[in-house]
């Protein structure tokens, strides 16, 4: 439902709720977010209010520049603690948040379930984790080029974030759910929706449908899911949410 993203200088964990509390008229039933680690990319998950795991991040913070959070509005699986996103893969090296709907998902679990992967929820979502982190292996570890090749296999409707232990990058695209780039001084955004990033940038790009894009601290490149290079205007915001 509600998507937000952050690579920069701040703490992403406070610009992850304060933008996710921008998006919470819209919905939801459970929140998260993955913020990456000097090591690991740590996740938190909770059921409910957002309210509960701010509290929760407020008592023990994640401290760290990079990050991506989410606001679910369950459509398959139970909104409980595990089906909440971000759903990563069983080492945890790759985390991703998803908004739609996966049409096939059930014929891509059970395929990628007899080549042995587990899954942790009955979310749709989750079988993009699993595919990524079959893409990654097949592109010797090109984060954007395996989450375009795991995106030709699904049908649906997404708004995707990724993130990847190893990458100091955020990978996100969109085909139907919208996703909206904020763009700073040394720091970048990501949204579902304006008002989540007005606090910080008014510098902002409307990804199309069908756009993919990577996030780096200073600057973003724009391709199209056949992988040509794609230039998107920035657009400047100069009304109040
Ligand atoms: N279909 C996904 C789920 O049920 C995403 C829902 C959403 O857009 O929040 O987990």
């Amino acid at each position: 439902c509600g998507i937000v993203g952050y690579i920069g200088g701040r703490s992403a964990q406070d610009v992850l709720i304060s933008g996710l509390a921008k998006l919470e008229y819209r919905g939801y039933d459970s929140a998260g977010v993955a913020i990456m680690g000097a090591e690991q990319i740590e996740v938190r998950k909770k059921a409910g209010k957002l309210a509960n795991l701010a509290g929760e991040l407020e008592i023990t913070p994640l401290p760290g520049t990079l990050g991506i959070g989410h606001t679910r509005w369950a459509t398959h699986g139970l909104p409980n603690d595990t089906n909440a996103h971000p759903h990563a893969t069983e080492d945890g090296r790759l985390v991703i948040i998803h908004n739609g709907i996966i049409e096939n998902y059930l014929p891509l679990k059970e395929a990628l379930m007899e080549r042995g992967h587990v899954f942790k929820s009955q979310t749709d979502s989750e079988v993009l984790a699993h595919l990524i982190e079959e893409k990654y292996e097949l592109t010797a570890g090109n984060l954007a080029e395996a989450v375009r090749l795991a995106l030709g296999d699904v049908r649906g409707a997404y708004g995707i974030v990724v993130t990847h232990v190893d990458h100091r990058e955020i990978v996100a695209a969109r085909t139907v759910s919208p996703l909206v780039m904020g763009v700073g001084e040394g720091e970048m955004f990501l949204a579902s929706d304006v008002p989540a990033l007005l606090p910080y940038t008014r510098q902002m790009v409307f990804l199309h449908d069908g756009d993919m894009v990577v996030l780096h601290d200073d600057g973003f490149t724009v391709m199209d899911l056949q992988g040509n290079a794609l230039h998107r205007d920035i657009d400047h915001i100069d009304w109040d949410a």
